[in-house]
């Protein structure tokens, strides 16, 4: 008898897998809570595949012999947990584009990073000639170019949600680049459950894999004893200290003994992408870049000529004397965290939006140190403006992207930068982070 599937989700992973289940022989049905996108409908359409919107057949899709999910829709949603209840198995696109493809999978996954360093070895490894696309959270879906376009290495960006449903899924490079608090909404408040989701990009792995991973991460540390990795570990670290695949020479100069090539170095001052977070993004892909086997020189040059990631520490213009940039992507505290370390000129700073149960104290310090004045921008900015006030020469309560700019004009003198690095979802006055940004850098550019 044919397999059935049922795809609960109608956005890029879910049309992605459903087209490669099709592709498969198997009986289809994409199911979707809201309403799907006209071009997913489309290829639906043109590939014969059912497809319903606006509510689920739930008897039907709990007949299934298996749920891919979308990596958007929670675990706790009634119709997982029957679905569970029933013992039907439960995967993520990534997972059953996986059984399908014996190419190369570089996945990188990490609370900060993921996009900035999957951009960085798909450039690398593009540079150098390898056939290398991009997958995960970034471009097509990677079941679609399984079944449709196959390539011989994916570098794949991987959330933990979309590591949540995956088993087997064997990834030959992986890279775990960071774990700070992030989503904990969705691992029922525990750092724990979120740590133990993002260690999963190592379980299908086998001594034949690499784990790059960043040494220093307390998170990390704490769940290796507690997670059975089969791969070879290699680390990075950013001082000077033996044992590792990548460190920093006092704090110059990167060295990086990874793969079967003689260690090779490259001068910090060459990176294309600043600041210390970069660093690390810089040798995790570096590592990864050697074990595919591109040359140190062309990785080199390529590190070198990397254009940042937009909305990620992104220049829109230096106006009067002052510096305008946009980090919308920062929807946590350490990516802000990150993002101020990096700021050489008295700050004004941008945060609001929707709090995930952020802790402002991680920060606290460096706002002390480079912030001039904060502009709050939210619906609600009570929290910030309770946990802020006095701690800075001045903080303004604004309520839309046109007031906290004009307030950064008023406040912003000759030398200083305006940086927008909210903390925080954008989902309270905006479509996304991606909306947020652009509104920003329309307005500030004019
Ligand atoms: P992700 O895809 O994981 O959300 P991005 O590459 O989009 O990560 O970067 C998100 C934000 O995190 C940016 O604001 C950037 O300044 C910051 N960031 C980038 N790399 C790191 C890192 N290795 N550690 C901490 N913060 C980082």
């Amino acid at each position: 008898m044919k397999k059935f599937i049922a795809v609960l989700g109608g956005g890029e992973s879910g049309v992605g897998a459903a087209a490669l289940a099709r592709k498969q022989g198997m009986d289809v049905l994409l199911s979707d809570s809201g309403t799907i996108a006209p071009k997913y409908k489309a290829m639906l359409d043109e590939r014969g595949i059912e497809w319903e919107e606006g509510g689920h057949s739930v008897e039907r899709i709990l007949t299934a012999d298996e749920i891919i999910k979308s990596p958007g829709i929670p675990l706790t949603a009634p119709l997982i947990v029957e679905a569970v209840k029933r013992g039907i198995h439960i995967v993520s696109e990534i997972e059953f584009a996986g059984r399908y493809s014996d190419a190369r999978m570089v996945c990188i996954t990490g609370s900060n990073g993921k996009t900035t360093s999957t951009s960085l070895i798909h450039h690398i490894l593009v540079e150098a000639g390898v056939d290398a696309s991009l997958a995960g959270n970034i471009g097509k879906s990677l079941a679609l170019q399984v079944a449709e376009e196959p390539h011989a290495t994916y570098v794949v960006e991987l959330s933990s949600f979309q590591l949540d449903n995956m088993y087997d899924f064997r990834t030959n490079i992986a890279i775990l680049l960071n774990i700070t608090p992030d989503h904990l909404d969705r691992y029922d408040h525990k750092m724990e459950n979120y740590a133990a989701a993002k260690m999963r990009i190592t379980l299908g792995q086998t001594p034949d894999d690499a784990f790059i991973y960043w040494a220093d991460d307390p998170v990390t540390r704490a769940m290796l004893p507690k997670t059975d990795i089969k791969a070879r570990q290699l680390t990075f670290v950013d001082h000077n200290e033996g044992g590792h695949a990548a460190w920093v020479d006092g704090d110059s100069v990167i060295h990086i003994a990874a793969g079967d090539v003689p260690e090779w170095t490259m001068p910090v001052s060459e990176l294309a992408l600043p600041g210390v977070h970069n660093l690390y993004n810089s040798m995790a892909a570096a590592i990864a870049a050697t074990l595919c086997g591109v040359a140190p020189e062309q990785i080199r040059r390529s590190l070198g000529t990397f254009q940042a990631v937009e909305h990620r520490l992104e220049r829109v213009a230096v106006i009067d004397g002052v510096t305008w940039i946009n980090d919308s992507k920062a929807t946590n505290v350490n990516s802000t965290f990150y993002a101020l370390g990096s700021m050489t000129q008295p700050t004004v700073l941008i945060l609001g939006g929707k709090d995930k149960g952020n802790d402002y104290s991680e920060i606290e310090q460096l706002v002390r140190d480079k912030v001039a004045a904060i502009v709050c921008m939210g619906v609600n900015n009570s929290k910030l403006l309770d946990f802020f006030t006095d701690k800075v020469p001045e903080i303004v309560d604004t309520h839309s992207i046109e007031d906290a700019v004009a307030a950064c004009r008023r406040l912003a003198r000759p030398g200083m930068t305006v940086l927008l690095s909210p903390c925080c979802a954008s989902f309270d006055l905006f479509s996304s982070y991606e909306d947020r940004g652009r509104q920003f850098k329309k307005l500030v550019i004019g």
